[in-house]
This record gives structure tokens, sequence and C-alpha cells, in this order.
């Protein structure tokens, strides 16, 4: 069996659903499990729904329901011609049952709540979907994550239970003539049944969890790029498509931010040894991007990876003291306290610089705790590059017009930290 998953931009309007189905067909002897997430912004619009409850605005709260529905009306509309398929009703159904939400006493779990509301973007695009596919053959079925993905009850970061996905994965299989089986991206269950979210940009996730529980031929995320990239078109001119990279490389450029694809899928799919395509729904018959075991190709392309609205902190103890191991665990509490995420680290004898993702409220927090026994001196709006493969070429391109306030060198990866001089 081979595992698909298309994204929000994959199934956006009308036309790009049309061109998901002409795919498939591309697959036509083949056994598939599609996992899909939900159309378009759907998943932000459903956020948006969920803050307008808990913030009492019902006007609002109805009105961002209304939008959505439409929006689904809109595909439906175009894409079937028998306005009386029953996908109509029972989209229209759960929409009903959302606006009755707000009668209903609004639980004190936001969580448990948002991920109650947000998961049905992939509900309903998966029926959406399935019911289209259906109306051209008898061999699709919808199944329902929500049944055989289970997780804690960790609301919107909920972690896997690999043991009983696997136990209930081989139950669900076992359902006869379902060549095209069609599921949700993003959502699991707890074992009370109540519906879980995996965290955003969770589906790509989803697709790695059912090919290691069903022990899938290969997983293949369709997106609108051409594969994985040597650095995001949006920071780089002349971007290179790499061909073929192992898994090892592909969860190192995920860790450093490539976006291509959610960091914790590549786990699953490399303890199994099963091979990962990244290729582009507009063009499907180009080979895209294989992330499999073999590292023979890794250092032939040098990546770039850039993170922007970086702080770099500089901490040192107001005593003079070393900075060793009981006053580096008390630095990584406050940080972890105050919601930072650490890039780079590095350490002199009385000094500890941290470049961080941290917002304003987290790191006048953060300065709140450290500074009674620490001086702390920072700089802000700096910029972050990860090169993968590097050398003094590719630095030499990355750092012109910049200052560099910290770089770091491993023999595969260089991390620097710098300034922008032309934004003075
Ligand atoms: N729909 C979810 C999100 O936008 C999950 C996903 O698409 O990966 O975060």
């Amino acid at each position: 069996m081979k595992v698909f998953k298309f994204g929000g931009a994959s199934v956006k309007t009308a036309s790009a659903v049309k061109n998901v189905k002409s795919i498939l067909d591309g697959f036509a002897k083949e056994k598939l499990f599609v996992v899909v997430s939900a159309m378009g912004k759907t998943t932000n619009a459903m956020e948006a729904i969920v803050s307008a409850l808990y913030d009492k605005n019902f006007d609002l709260f109805c009105e961002l329901v209304e939008d959505r529905k439409s929006f689904h009306i809109e595909i439906m509309d175009a894409l079937f011609e028998d306005k009386k398929n029953p996908i109509f009703e029972e989209i229209n159904t759960l929409f009903e049952d959302l606006k009755l939400m707000k009668k209903d006493r609004l639980v004190e779990n936001y969580n448990f709540q948002y991920d109650q509301i947000v998961s049905l973007g992939e509900v309903l695009s998966s029926k959406i979907i399935t019911a289209y596919l259906s109306t051209f053959q008898d061999d699709v079925c919808w199944r329902d994550a929500r049944t055989f993905i289970r997780t804690n009850n960790d609301y919107r970061k909920a972690e896997v239970d690999w043991e009983k996905t696997k136990e209930l994965m081989d139950i669900e299989l076992n359902q006869p003539n379902c060549r095209v089986s069609i599921t949700q991206g993003f959502v699991g269950h707890t074992e009370e049944g109540f519906t879980t979210t995996l965290g955003r940009e969770g589906s790509d996730f989803s697709a790695g969890i059912i090919a290691y529980c069903t022990n899938a031929e290969s997983v293949t995320i369709w997106k609108d790029v051409p594969g994985m990239l040597n650095a995001d078109p949006k920071w780089f001119e002349n971007t290179v498509k790499l061909d073929k990279i192992s898994f090892r490389e592909a969860i190192e450029l995920a860790y450093y931010g490539a976006s291509v694809i959610h960091p914790k899928t590549i786990k699953p799919l490399q303890n199994k040894n099963i091979p990962l395509y990244i290729k582009s729904f507009l063009a499907p018959a180009e080979p895209g991007t294989v992330i499999q075991a073999s590292t023979e190709n890794d250092a032939l392309v040098p990546s770039f990876i850039f993170k922007v609205n970086q702080i770099l902190l500089s901490i040192c103890p107001k005593d003079f003291s070393f900075v060793v191991e009981e006053n580096l665990s008390d630095i990584f509490k406050k940080l972890a306290l105050s919601g930072a995420h650490i890039n780079v680290m590095q350490n002199s004898a009385v000094s500890f610089s941290v470049c961080i993702d941290i917002d304003n409220f987290g790191l006048n927090r953060l300065i709140d705790l450290l500074k009674d026994e620490y001086d702390i001196k920072y700089n802000d709006n700096l910029e972050l590059v990860t090169i993968r493969h590097y050398d003094q070429k590719t630095i030499n391109r990355v750092t012109k017009g910049r200052e560099i306030l910290m770089e770091q060198k491993t023999r595969q990866t260089v991390r620097i930290v710098m300034r922008n001089l032309g934004e003075e």
C-alpha cells in the first residue's frame, strides 16, 4: 500500500480537488491510503471560530461559521452536478451542529474544545473528497482517523500511542472492497473517544504514523513545490532541488527550520525504512525528491535555512562565577518557562550566549526571571542562517553585507547569527 498526503493548498478549490482525482487516477491499480488536510486556510478559520466562542462574541462566531459553510458549499457546488447528493445534507448538518455549540455551556478546557472544533476542517475535506471520488468509482471509502489514531489526552499536541494505533489499524484495514481509503490528517482520539489534534501542520506526521503502522511501501507528500529545495525561494535566488537525501539529512534540515515537511514525519519512516517522496501536485510526473536510507548524495548540494527575528542574549552571572552546570540548569529552566525556543548556544568562562525565537511578552518575562542574578544584554532583529555542507564560498554568499555576531561550526553544519547592515 502507498500512503499519499494532500495538504490544504492541494484541496483549496474544486479544481484542486479535481486535480487530486487525476493524480489518484494515475495509480488505478494500487492500494492507496490518502491523508487529506483541511481545505485551504480552513484550520486558521476554525481557530478564529474557537476564539470567537471563547470571547463570547456570538455574532462573530455565527458569521465565521457561515463563512466557512459557504466556502465548502461553493466547492461542493462546483464538484457535484447532482445537488441531491447526500454529501450536501451531511456537510450542512456538521455546520448546524457546530452552530449549536454556542448554546452549550463552554467547557473550561480551551485546548479540549479547540480540538473538537478545529478537527472539523479535516472531517469536512475528507468527507467531500470521498463523496466526490465515489461519484466515479466504487472502491473508495472514508476512514475516520478518530477511531484508529490513538493518542494521549494532551489536547492540541497529543502524543501517539503507537502500539494501540497499530492494533486499531489492523482492524480498520480488514474492511473489504476498499482500494482507496481517504482519511483526515492532523487528528486522533483518546481512549475515552474524544478528538485530539497532533499540532499545527501535523498532517504529514499522520501520513508517517499510518505508513509505520501498516508497513506501507512508501509515503508521498504532494506539495506546490517541485520537491525539497536547498533553500527557501523567499530568501534565496537560484535554489536547487535535492533529488535524493537521507532520512538523517531530512530530519536535520527540518529541525533547522526547512518547512517542507513536518519534522516529526521522518522518525517513523526511518524506523521502518519507508521511503518518503515529496512531489509536486502541479507536475505529478516529475520525480520530486526522495528521502531514504542512503547517505551518498547528502553532501552534493549545500542547503541554506534562514530564520529572521532572532534574539541573541548574553547572560553573565553577576558575582562573576563560572558558567557551569548549576547555573546553566537554572538558565535553561527560565528559558523554558518564558517559552523561548533555543536555536544556537555558546558559552565562555563567565558568559552564556543563546540565540532564541521568542515573542516580546516571553522576552520581558525571561529578563524578569534572570535579572536578579545575571547581567543580561541582548540584540534583536537578527538573522540566523544554517548551512549544511558549507564551504567558504557559501559562507561568503550569505554573510555579504552582514555583521557576524556569533558563529558555530561542525564538520557538516555552520550556523551564523548576524545583523543585516543594510537595514540600519
Ligand atoms: N490542517 C492542519 C493545519 O493547517 C494540519 C495540516 O494541514 O497539516 O495545521
